[in-house]
């Protein structure tokens, strides 16, 4: 049929582009950075599909993107001959928010008040573009298909599907072309030098060719094109780096640690990491999904490959294989063994390469601590390889107010101590006021306060750093008798019975407990409530309760 048909968009949509649409954000630049993100991964999805169905490429030319301004009709046009979309995926993709990140997005733009400046900071797709048109049209070919459909919109509730004129249809052979109708104050978009700056600050690393159309002269090549993590290190500048990361990661902070290295050797690859300085919204989904990209001999097979375990999720970039199959399929990645290795080995860089950033660069470190050291300390209850490692990358905050390695405390323990001592609950100021405390603020004792829900998992397990134990204040026996206490402590205090006390208040709690005992383990409180020793701790119990609910 060749009628068109108006379609609804999704709520989420119609809310981000009302923003969009009346917003005064001034840097629409970005814009244009995430069509050619489109773009590229439209070509690289060709390129994929193509390893197992040649055809696709067919006689056509090589992947590549295109720019094309007409200041005549005040249209800019990014076209690519990649993947395309049918009507459905035209339908699909352009009216709804796939991305869980994006929904948490939106909420978040509409409940702050300054909203508009997280769109230059966390990218919104596609949608962006309606910051600098009023209208867009979408003409796709898939590769392959006979079809061509457009996807017409001027950024209101809805868009309008079509079937593609035979003009529209005989230009576009494959892939998909965006022409964005422009705002009047857009218009310098059409300047071939606005476009060149714009390219080279955002795009610059993007795989494929982006070529500049100029309505007068012949298509030029305005990206360098490179993979940049295929170069040496000697010719890469920190900008360049930084550059690379906000295109790989589509990201708009900068890294606060890069990790650039070459393995050879029984298997060759690049590999190009880095972890953010900012918390992303996605960070706690169940799915604890890894989004670093493999590549084989540079071309793109799947962000899905879990190239990282889940405790290092927050890191991205790129693994470039020279040995791995190029048609290797995203389904025997799980079992692939070399890529096995390629996790293991890369794994292990990444943990060391946090250590060294610990001792070379504590700002930077910190930043990554902050926003990503809940999840690290996922690992240590999951990969007991790399416990103690990842025990001596945490930070805690202790009671001393900072947040120290566990290597300082142990350096500052007081005479006999022999264990590392925390507390589990859920705030702080809570904890400081804990009467299980008491015996080792007495002694003077630092205690490690912790309040990430994650502390109650990694806890539940017995651990120890450096021969140490981990021991907890609320949990079994604990014994603080060897070590001096530091306060007044009243001497002339009568002994009490503690044999005739213990029979008293088993008496009268009876059931209700499985043991009293005496202990040091108070100073001025009278008693308190303790968890066995063995079994979960009562953080553990509340948050499994909670969970259930
Ligand atoms: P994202 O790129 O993060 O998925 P976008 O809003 O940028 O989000 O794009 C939404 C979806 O629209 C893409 O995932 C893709 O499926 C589709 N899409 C956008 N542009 C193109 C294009 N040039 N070619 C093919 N598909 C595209
Ligand atoms: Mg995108």
């Amino acid at each position: 049929d060749t009628a068109a048909h108006t379609q609804p968009f999704q709520a989420e949509v119609s809310e981000l582009l009302h923003l969009m649409v009346h917003s005064v954000y001034s840097e629409t630049d970005i814009f244009l950075r995430e069509l050619i993100s489109n773009a590229s991964d439209a070509c690289d999805k060709l390129r994929y599909e193509a390893i197992a169905t040649p055809a696709l490429l067919g006689e056509g030319e090589a992947p590549k993107i295109r720019i094309i301004p007409n200041k005549q009709a005040g249209t800019l046009t990014v076209a690519d001959n990649g993947i395309g979309m049918e009507r459905q995926e035209l339908i699909d993709h352009l009216g709804t928010i796939a991305r869980s990140g994006t929904k948490a997005f939106v909420a978040k733009l509409k409940e702050a008040k300054d909203g508009l400046g997280l769109i230059g900071q966390f990218g919104v797709g596609f949608y962006s573009a309606f910051m600098v048109a009023d209208r867009i049209v979408v003409i796709s070919r898939r590769a392959g298909e006979s079809d061509v459909w457009t996807w017409t919109s001027s950024g209101g509730s809805g868009f309008e599907i079509a079937r593609a004129s035979d003009e529209d249809a005989a230009r576009v052979t494959r892939g998909t072309e965006i022409v964005l109708h422009l705002k009047d104050d857009a218009k310098k978009y059409l300047e071939a030098y606005e476009i060149e700056r714009i390219v080279g600050a955002y795009s610059d690393n993007i795989l494929f060719p982006i070529e500049l159309v100029p309505e007068e002269g012949e298509p030029r090549q305005i990206n360098s094109a490179s993979a940049l993590w295929q170069r040496s290190k000697s010719e890469l500048t920190a900008e360049d780096y930084k550059q690379a990361y906000k295109q790989i990661a589509t990201a708009f902070d900068d890294p606060a640690m890069t990790l650039h290295y070459r393995a050879e050797g029984r298997y060759s690859y690049a590999v190009l990491l880095f972890a953010p300085s900012t918390k992303p919204f996605d960070l706690f989904e169940p799915s604890r999904k890894g989004r670093v990209k493999l590549y084989v001999r540079r071309v793109f097979i799947t962000d899905d490959a879990d190239l990282l375990p889940g405790y290092l999720r927050f890191v991205r970039g790129v693994v470039d294989s020279e040995d791995l199959p190029l048609n290797i399929s995203r389904e025997m990645l799980q079992n692939n063994p070399q890529l096995a290795q390629i996790r293991k080995a890369v794994t292990t860089r990444v943990v060391s390469e946090l250590e060294s950033l610990a001792d070379k660069d504590a700002e930077n470190f910190a930043k990554i601590w902050d926003a990503f050291g809940a999840v690290v300390k996922e690992g240590i209850y999951e990969d007991f390889e790399r416990r103690e490692k990842l025990l001596s990358l945490s930070r805690f905050t202790t009671t001393t107010g900072e947040k120290r390695a566990l290597k300082e405390v142990v350096a500052d323990f007081k005479p006999n101590q022999t264990e590392i001592y925390y507390l589990v609950g859920d705030s702080i100021e809570r904890l400081k006021s804990n009467p299980r405390l008491e015996a080792a603020t007495a002694r003077g004792i630092e205690v490690l306060l912790l309040t990430d829900p994650v502390d109650a998992f990694w806890t539940s397990m017995p651990s120890e750093f450096d021969g140490k134990p981990l021991k907890s204040l609320s949990q079994g026996d604990l014994n603080l008798d060897l070590i001096p206490r530091v306060d007044e402590e009243k001497k002339d205090e009568p002994a009490a019975d503690e044999a005739a006390t213990i029979a008293v208040i088993k008496g009268s709690l009876g059931e209700r407990v499985s043991d009293v005992k005496a202990s040091t383990r108070l100073t001025s409180s009278a008693s308190c409530l303790v968890a066995d020793s063995q079994g979960p701790s009562r953080e553990l119990e509340r948050i499994l309760a909670q969970q259930n609910r």
